[in-house]
């Protein structure tokens, strides 16, 4: 566990408080202010954060809070920690014409990232798995012909070679937990976006993050894309609490999947500009030039005329959110 103090100075109270409870700490300054980290089992974590002095007590590692207070999260010279990007693209590559068509238009609209998935992680074993291997040939095609960076999501650690030209590696919500496949990526020299499970808190959320970066890999994108509730209105209930817990926990970039957290296209827009005023780093959103013939997630896919008036509205407020 973690204690960040307000500033750089020891704290009399605290300092009398951990001795007392026989609480053994080491003391670092990271940012310019003290950290005590200490082994938190059996301590009164409300206690400790309700003292004066102290800016937060977090439930994580050291190492996780050194390794992710320190640094920017870059892909290729695209910067997640300070810049607001968009990702966007189709659920899936269906073929060569659709990606094209739907990468150039996306390009002209300043995107510098495209999605689509090649092996998909179905519910039912009866809907489209993806183009596999093919998918990833006509990825690569469509980044040399358009120079788009590339996210494509991964499912399988066998297969790393495959995804040479993938710039940003998805763990997908179903995968989030998959910590033999955290440890591959680990090792891998690229970014990872990391997706929020339909059924795991936050911290379960944080802790698949320290796989990554424990096992090596620090460049790390958070992806809030909504869990499971009572709620059937939506496809998943979009937990915008979690960017601001992120924001608290960690200094990784946290952005925002509006399309599989409401399932539905005509509240993507809405719930972007809920994210980015929640304070989103980002956007990744699921546009196809034909939504009701898309071979996956055709409903929650926006036309590429409404993601233009969305993209305007979002550089609107995120401009705004960063000056306040
Ligand atoms: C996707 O991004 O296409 C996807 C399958 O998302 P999730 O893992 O969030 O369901
Ligand atoms: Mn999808």
């Amino acid at each position: 566990m973690i204690i960040v103090l307000k500033d750089k100075k020891e704290n009399k109270e605290l300092k009398d408080y951990l001795n007392i409870n026989k609480i053994k700490s080491e003391r670092s300054i990271l940012n310019g202010k003290l950290v005590y980290s200490v082994n938190g089992k059996g301590i009164d974590r409300e206690k400790i954060a309700n003292f004066e002095a102290v800016e937060k007590v977090l439930n994580i590692s050291s190492e996780a809070y050194k390794v992710n207070s320190n640094k920017d999260v870059i892909v290729n010279k695209i910067n997640f920690s300070k810049d607001f990007n968009v990702i966007a693209g189709p659920c899936s590559v269906e073929s060569y014409s659709q990606l094209i068509k739907i990468a150039k238009n996306l390009k002209e609209k300043g995107i510098k990232i495209l999605r689509a998935g090649a092996f998909k992680p179905r519910t039912s074993p009866y809907s489209f798995q993806g183009l596999g291997k093919e998918g990833l040939e006509i990825l690569s095609r469509v980044k040399k012909e358009t120079g788009l960076f590339l996210c494509c999501e991964i499912l399988d650690k066998n297969l790393i070679d495959d995804y040479k030209d993938i710039d940003i590696l998805q763990v997908g919500a179903r995968n989030m937990q998959n910590y033999d496949l955290l440890k591959a990526l680990a090792k891998q020299n690229k970014p990872i976006l990391l997706k929020r499970g339909m059924g795991s808190t936050v911290n379960e959320f944080l802790l698949s993050a320290e796989y990554l970066m424990q096992n090596g890999n620090k460049n790390i994108i958070l992806c809030e894309r909504g869990i499971k509730t009572f709620e059937n209105g939506t496809r998943n209930t979009l937990d915008l609490s979690s960017v601001s817990q992120v924001k608290h926990f960690s200094s990784l970039p946290i952005i925002v999947d509006p399309s599989h957290a409401a399932g539905r296209y005509d509240l993507i827009e809405s719930m972007s500009l809920a994210a980015v005023a929640a304070g989103a780093d980002g956007l990744l959103i699921e546009v196809h030039d034909k939504p009701s013939i898309a071979m996956s997630d055709g409903k929650q896919s926006l036309k590429l005329d409404k993601f233009s008036s969305l993209l305007d509205k979002v550089s609107k407020l995120s401009k705004f959110m960063r000056k306040i």
